[in-house]
């Protein structure tokens, strides 16, 4: 298989305020331009879209290529279920949504602390144990949010596990909070397949302070920001599949023009990207990674990525300009939308957060920042 997976997590909107309006027929477009060209990956999930990425896949993919010519991932979110007879319900609803008979790659969605324990109480692992055993499923592993001694755990409580997805990112690779390189080591420790989500950290690598651009420039002048985040991840022994949540056709066609004959990076160009990490570290405001997990399961539809997205971009670019679009672009979006200060701090969205970010209080800094000057 070709190393690049599309993410069906950010594909392209007839409403951009409508998670659950997907543009079908540019995504149409996105699938026979990824498929013409040898790639076959695809990775979904239960809530995606507001559970509408799975029935894309089957607009989009299983009705219009022969089974075999492609490769499914999607996965079970154990906050959905509270109980083995939830599993089986949702899994066969999944089936339905895709279209198809079966799954190559199932994960247990979103590991850290608290899921393993539910995943545990709720037999979640012999359960898809017993969904390879019957062929439903091809290969099985887990999506993970934690330190690498949570990993450990997971690891030796499942270790059928044939892969684990992983984020990884040049600017994470040593970060304390998530621990990329400390969690790769401990995968490739223990002989797993390793699946990278995030490599770009939700776009905020696709566009990085002026500083860290030049310098990238001066050295690969051809090369796209973002595709260095891509081949980063890409050339990590072990590494068999890079995610990326492709919102358009010149994304795709970027993506595709230098891992359709993939060069893992050089040694200048990790040195380079040492110096990145030393530019960017420290400005971007608030870690999100617009997975938009935390928007689903909001009572009040407060858009919490967007928010955080305008804030993290009035911070980065107030330091040379002056002024931004963001408060503007803030105030279209509560005509919508509920305002980051109409959080009424139930706390649903921290639980599901995979960066475990303190959305609340996070939350409270954006509505003073945006509402009050
Ligand atoms: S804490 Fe606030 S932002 Fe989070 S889910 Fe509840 S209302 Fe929404
Ligand atoms: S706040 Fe957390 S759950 Fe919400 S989009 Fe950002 S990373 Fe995802």
């Amino acid at each position: 298989m070709k190393k690049l997976g599309f993410g069906l997590m950010r594909l392209p909107l007839t409403d951009p305020n409508d998670e659950a309006k997907i543009d079908i027929e540019q995504a149409k477009k996105m699938v026979d331009l990824f498929m013409g060209k040898g790639f076959t990956y695809f990775d979904t999930a239960w809530m995606y879209h507001e559970y509408k990425s799975e029935d894309a896949v089957k607009t989009l993919i299983s009705s219009r290529y022969p089974r075999e010519s492609f490769c499914l991932a999607t996965k079970m979110h154990v906050d959905f279920a509270d109980s083995p007879e939830d599993l089986d319900r949702i899994f066969k609803r999944q089936l339905e949504k895709c279209g198809v008979e079966y799954f190559d790659y199932y994960l247990l969605h979103d590991q850290n602390t608290r899921i393993f324990k539910k995943c545990r109480e709720l037999g979640a692992f012999e359960w898809l144990k017993e969904k390879k055993a019957l062929g439903l499923v091809r290969k099985i592993g887990f999506s993970f949010h934690d330190g690498a001694d949570v990993l450990e755990e997971v690891l030796a409580a499942f270790p059928e596990a044939d892969f684990v997805q992983l984020q990884i990112n040049y600017i994470d690779w040593d970060s304390e909070a998530i621990q990329s390189r400390l969690n790769y080591e401990t995968a490739r420790r223990h002989s797993k397949e390793i699946i990278v989500m995030e490599p770009v950290k939700g776009g905020t690598l696709a566009s990085v302070p002026d500083e860290a651009e030049h310098l990238m420039r001066s050295v690969q002048p051809g090369w796209s920001i973002p595709s260095w985040a891509i081949r980063f991840a890409a050339g990590l022994p072990g590494v068999i599949m890079v995610l990326s949540g492709m919102s358009s056709l010149a994304q795709m066609e970027d993506n595709l023009s230098y891992m359709e004959h993939f060069h893992p990076l050089g040694q200048t160009e990790r040195d380079v990207l040492r110096r990145v990490v030393r530019i960017i570290s420290g400005r971007t405001v608030i870690p999100c990674t617009s997975c938009a997990y935390c928007t689903t399961m909001c009572p009040v539809h407060i858009p919490i990525f967007k928010y955080f997205s305008l804030y993290n971009q009035d911070s980065r670019e107030l330091e040379g300009k002056g002024d931004t679009s963001a408060k503007e672009n803030y105030g279209e979006l509560t005509q919508v939308f509920a305002g980051a200060g109409e959080c009424i701090r139930c706390g649903a969205c921290e639980r599901i957060c995979p960066q475990l970010l303190p959305i609340r209080s996070l939350l409270a800094d954006v509505a003073d920042y945006f509402e009050k000057s």
